[in-house]
């Protein structure tokens, strides 16, 4: 067990995790859940996802009695991505993620260094201001992990994954600015809240 977790779940008051249900989440959920089995488990519904997604989620949830928050917007636009991804990012993800983190105090991402040039100062634990000025600690306990390191403890925990994967998705969020085979997630016209804001990709 990293001794980030233990450290961090020792001094939180009210720890959360957030989860896309890509690899690297589900495998930072179960190491978590080993430690605290009601931390919950905050998923973005964009309205966006894959069927694929919604359907692993469930079954993932029910198989490992997770405590699973489902986030959305109060009024989603389906389609809004069409007229402007800013503004459907905006309304779908950082408002709903940045409403729901003033809860809590220790939000534990599955974000890695590795996975963009944004993030190859990614820290461990680091101090992470919201909207409103509140500051909460944000923990990545898998900063320092390679895609083969994800990979590995999925394989050794005989944890089922996200079966968009096998047909050559390689990074998995909303459904129209998803490619496969591109080692991106997202399509060109997209790419502004991703890569360029510290609201990371994989919620
Ligand atoms: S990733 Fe695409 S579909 Fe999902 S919220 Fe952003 S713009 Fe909308």
């Amino acid at each position: 067990m990293s001794a980030v977790i233990t450290g961090e779940l020792a001094r939180a008051t009210a720890p959360c995790i957030t989860s896309s249900f890509q690899a690297e989440c589900v495998v930072l959920t179960h190491m978590l859940l080993e430690e605290k089995p009601d931390i919950p488990v905050l998923f973005l519904d964009t309205v966006h996802h894959f069927a694929q997604t919604y359907t692993y989620r469930d079954e993932l949830a029910a198989a490992w009695k997770m405590n699973l928050v489902n986030l959305r917007a109060a009024e989603p636009r389906p389609g809004l991505w069409q007229e402007s991804t800013d503004k459907c990012c905006a309304l779908h993800k950082v408002g709903p993620l940045f409403s729901a983190l003033e809860q809590y105090d220790v939000w534990f991402t599955a974000l890695r260094r590795e996975q963009s040039p944004s993030r190859a100062n990614l820290q461990e634990v680091e101090r992470f201001r919201l909207p409103s000025g509140k500051v909460i600690q944000r923990v990545s306990p898998l900063a320092a992990w390679t895609t083969r390191d994800v990979w590995k403890y999925a394989k050794d925990h005989a944890i089922p994954l996200l079966p968009l994967y096998d047909v050559g998705y390689t990074s998995i969020g909303c459904e129209p600015c998803t490619t496969p085979h591109s080692g991106c997630q997202v399509n060109p016209s997209a790419v502004t809240y991703h890569r360029d804001t510290e609201t990371p990709r994989n919620f």
